[in-house]
C-alpha cells in the first residue's frame, strides 16, 4: 500500500438542485405543508406556529 497523496477532486456540487435546508424550514411540522413562498409564522393549512 502506497502513501500518495489523493489528488485533490474539484467539487462537483455546483448544480445540486437546492439545499434541503432551505425548504425544509417551509414545511410545517404538524401537518407538513411546504409553503410556497417564504416561511410564514403560522401555516396556512393547520394554522400551526412553528417555533424556531
Ligand atoms: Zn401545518
Amino acid at each position: 500500500m502506497t502513501d500518495e497523496p489523493t489528488p485533490a477532486r474539484p467539487p462537483a456540487d455546483d448544480e445540486a438542485v437546492g439545499d434541503p435546508v432551505c425548504w425544509l424550514e417551509r414545511v410545517c411540522d404538524d401537518c407538513g405543508a411546504l409553503a410556497d413562498g417564504p416561511p410564514e409564522p403560522v401555516c396556512a393549512r393547520c394554522g400551526s406556529r412553528s417555533s424556531a
